[in-house]
């Protein structure tokens, strides 16, 4: 029998929260990335056989070039002009070299059953040309033992295409490119000893099936976005991993179509901006342990992890794992564990799958069906193990802020960090900052929600004075937080439940509120709203196992 924790679903602001943040990130968030932009039409463009200005035949040591104008025969073989070459045969020990610097064109290679060895250097590498774009039919592979550069290489922007098979074997990276990685067809099979592509501008995908079955890092670009086709990954570290932080777009991940399947040791996803999911099917795996996360976006201000649209399931370890945060569509983060080799389902007609390679202790889903009155069980190895994922909306706070602080809180207590006290400031109508109680796994007796959020709002806003900022609370402040919100300049506090709600929950705020001289404050600075949804919260705190402090 599986371990699993269930956690009773009934307490989560579901469709209100996604809606509201949907508003607020809307500019982030919102329109669906196009392909358009992204592509030429030569990234598409099939090139056929006989269209071809030169071949380059490969025998053993040798490669010979049809046509020598354009480049010359021997090892390296050199093509020197821009054009539509064929590959074919099988060397040992020859590579090919693209050097044409004027850059007045692209250079197609057809790759017609080849099969290459290189021991030093690239089998495969474009040193000086406008555009290189490898279009594969047969079946053919690179490999190179070398522990520096990749099989394919490219200083340039890099297109693989076709219909047919590409297998890479790389003592370092698979296939890596200095500009921007685009994939829009083939099917290639990557085993590499670091990462399985590399495209320092960037890798774009919108076709073709890549599988990185052996990899350091899976995917390594400034910025990773996937319309379509068919990614597999398994890494040793992370999976996606979008590094670069130069201009806005840089270094984010955005899948919006075809079918991505992640495990990664690290982060399944890693950006050092927004992660965004807006279509497709995303299935992730990240780590077991508690050092990375499943997703993890970047710490700026204007990144944001939300998904829009498509059908998600991941899983990994509960530590760090955070659930999507805005978008348009519903998702959950639930804990529930299993092991490697586990078949994790969510059953709600979708009938996604997943299979863990590793243990993990949480599962983050979301697709268009499920919604506020729907209703999926999430099921991992055993038919014992499983989650019924259900919302009751009789808990949903009123306040949309109120409904983002009671989220909060539920991701506290949760993970028994602390009481069910969650927190968001609020200006110009936008959350610009939000925490929730950590007191326990934090051994902080100072680290109340009211707290967090103001410690994360002014770094945010980059200051400590808050004026023209509203406080949504679901616990009545305590003085503590009282008047740091008044350091603060926060201008109203809007709290759920009562200091006497807080005593009945066994708090120790009654004592300590009434040493404070409530009527000395501003007129109505502490306005209580939403007080039924957050007694909910405060019932499903003391239905959990919890620790007073
Ligand atoms: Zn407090």
């Amino acid at each position: 029998m599986l371990p699993v924790k269930k956690h009773s679903p009934s307490l989560l602001p579901a469709v209100l929260c996604g809606l509201f943040l949907f508003l607020l990130l809307m500019p982030l968030c919102a329109s669906a990335e196009s392909a358009d932009p992204y592509f030429s039409k030569s990234d598409y463009n099939d090139v056929v056989a006989e269209a071809a200005d030169a071949v380059i035949t490969l025998e053993g040591d040798h490669g010979t070039l049809s046509d020598t104008t354009r480049g010359r025969s021997g090892n390296p073989v050199v093509i020197e002009r821009k054009g539509i070459y064929r590959i074919t045969g099988s060397s040992d020990g020859v590579t090919i070299q693209i050097r044409e610097p004027k850059k007045s064109g692209n250079v197609y290679l057809i790759l017609e059953n080849v099969s290459m060895v290189s021991r030093d250097g690239p089998c495969i590498a474009s040193l000086a040309s406008e555009k290189t774009i490898v279009q594969c039919t047969g079946d053919s592979s690179l490999t190179c033992s070398a522990d520096q550069g990749a099989a394919l290489y490219a200083e340039d922007d890099l297109t693989v295409n076709g219909s047919g098979r590409l297998n890479i074997e790389s003592g370092k990276n698979g296939i890596q490119c200095r500009g921007v990685l685009r994939i829009t067809g083939s099917r290639l099979l990557v085993r590499a000893e670091n990462d399985g592509l590399k495209g320092k501008h960037g890798i774009y995908m919108d076709g073709g099936s890549v599988t990185v079955e052996k990899s350091y890092e899976g995917l390594e670009g400034g910025q990773v976005l996937v319309f379509d086709g068919n990614l597999q990954v398994t890494a040793s570290d992370d999976g996606i991993n979008a590094a670069s932080d130069e201009g806005r777009l840089q270094g984010d991940v955005r899948i919006s179509g075809g079918t991505v399947a992640i495990h990664a040791s690290g982060d399944a996803i890693d950006s050092n901006h927004s992660i965004v999911i807006d279509g497709g099917t995303v299935l992730a795996e990240g780590p077991g342990n508690n050092r990375n996360s499943i997703f993890d976006k970047g710490d700026g201000a204007d990144a944001v992890l939300c998904v829009n649209g498509g059908t998600v399931l991941a899983v990994g370890s509960a530590e760090k794992a955070k659930n999507f945060s805005g978008g348009t569509q519903y998702s959950r983060l639930e804990p529930v564990s299993g092991h490697a080799g586990d078949v994790i389902s969510a059953d709600d007609s979708s009938g996604v799958q997943l299979v863990a390679s590793r243990d993990f202790s949480c599962v983050i889903y979301s697709s268009p069906s499920f919604t506020e009155s729907s209703r999926i069980q999430i099921t991992s190895g055993s038919p014992a193990g499983r989650a019924d994922l259900e919302q009751d909306p009789s808990v949903i706070a009123e306040n949309p802020f109120m409904a983002v602080a009671v989220q909060e809180a539920l991701e506290g207590i949760t993970y028994q960090q602390g009481g069910p006290f969650g927190c968001v400031i609020v200006k110009d109508g936008e959350i610009v900052g939000r925490g929730h109680n950590t007191v326990l796994t934090a051994h902080d007796a100072s680290a109340h929600g009211e707290i967090q959020a103001i410690r994360d709002a002014g770094q945010n806003l980059n200051t400590h004075d808050l004026s023209g900022c509203d406080l949504y609370t679901t616990g009545e402040p305590c003085p503590m937080c009282l008047f740091a919100c008044l350091w603060a300049n926060i201008d109203r506090v809007y709290y759920g439940c009562t200091i006497e709600d807080n005593s009945v929950i066994g708090f120790r705020d009654g004592g300590f509120s009434e040493m404070v001289d409530k009527e000395a404050l501003p007129d109505n600075y502490l306005v209580c709203i939403d007080r039924e949804a957050c007694l909910r919260l405060f019932e499903e705190y003391q239905r959990l196992s919890h620790t007073l402090y």
